[in-house]
């Protein structure tokens, strides 16, 4: 029986009449869905009916902050290894988010990992996905042009921070306006580790750091909703970190800068943040896995130019994932 890989909405995995879907962002015909992590274009499927849901409870707690109500779901954990029909299935660490994971499923002849978004490199309030050895890898390329190269974190964190008080020197308070979930958490822990300024961060932000605070991370800050926040932001002696999205014309006080693995493509005050791994860590993340195929997806037009890379560098044959399904018949 072959493993037949193909792009249906989503990742779907099927092998002797077991179909799985990962990260669908269309309803299909799949009643089991697997969620990688609770950024938007990877959690729609907890929204679908009539199907079972799993994922890391990380990620339904912070699914759940954007007011979705789960139901028919199912807690994993990372190291979990479970059967559904032929398919055996472990969770790894991807690393990129809280509760983000990547996943492998195993047949007899064959394994294939999907990775979902990842970030190879430890960053301040998590640890780096490690490779997992397998013979089809399904990988993100959300960055996977060579123009994506991202400095060292501890760099990049000290040169946020050096903006931030010539910010404050000249009049204006420093605002980052970065991903809620993810950039936002990285911001207000490279701050708690790099400066002694508070950090109030909006209120948006603030429920998915909650998040994270009660699964352990030591983070510290002030929602923008609090009294205490208001009188630490008219004392101009602070750093505010809101959504992307906040449109801040109406206020001549905040000096804003995106923080976000974008940055190179920005004209205006930037710093090359990213969760996720850039072109270099995923070319090593490749080699390090040793799979024979590679099938790219979650990049849009780099699904295209970072599988050539991939044949061109490793020498190892990629393409699209949405391409054409992709068969693996063991050879032995
Ligand atoms: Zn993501
Ligand atoms: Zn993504």
């Amino acid at each position: 029986m072959p493993l037949t890989v193909e792009w249906d909405g989503g990742v779907s995995v099927e092998y002797c009449g077991t179909r799985l879907i990962f990260d669908p962002q269309r309803k299909n015909r799949c009643s089991k869905i697997f969620i990688t992590h609770a950024h938007s274009d990877h959690s729609k499927g907890f929204s679908f009916k009539n199907s079972s849901k799993f994922s890391t409870g990380e990620t339904k707690e912070i699914v759940e902050t954007y007011g979705k109500e789960i139901k028919d779901w199912k807690r994993l954990r990372v190291r979990d290894e479970f059967k559904i029909g032929d398919l055996e299935i472990v969770c790894h660490n991807a690393g990129h988010v809280l509760g983000s994971v990547l996943y492998e499923v195993t047949t007899q002849e064959c394994n294939v990992v999907y990775t979902g978004d990842l970030q190879f490199k430890d960053s301040f309030t998590l640890k780096g996905a490690r490779p997992v050895p397998c013979d089809i890898l399904i990988i993100e390329c959300t960055f996977g042009s060579e123009g994506f190269r991202f400095p060292e974190r501890d760099t990049l964190a000290q040169e946020m921070a050096k903006w931030a008080l010539k910010t404050i020197k000249g009049g204006k308070i420093p605002t980052f306006k970065a991903d809620s979930l993810g950039n936002a958490q990285e911001i207000t822990k490279a701050f708690n580790m790099y400066s002694h300024l508070p950090v109030v961060v909006h209120w948006r932000v603030a429920q998915i750091s909650e998040v994270y605070r009660s699964n352990g991370q030591g983070l510290e800050y002030l929602s923008s909703k609090l009294e205490e926040a208001g009188d630490v932001t008219s004392s101009g002696e602070c750093i505010l970190i809101t959504p992307k999205n906040v449109n801040l014309a109406d206020h001549p006080e905040l000096e804003p800068a995106l923080a976000s693995g974008w940055a190179p493509w920005s004209k205006k005050n930037a710093f090359p943040l990213s969760d996720h791994a850039d072109f270099n860590q995923l070319i090593e993340f490749i080699d390090a896995c040793k799979p024979k195929t590679v099938l790219t997806c979650h990049g849009g037009r780099f699904n295209h130019t970072f599988a050539k890379q991939v044949e061109k560098r490793l020498g190892i044959q990629a393409r699209p994932l949405d391409l054409i399904p992709t068969k693996f018949v063991s050879e032995h």
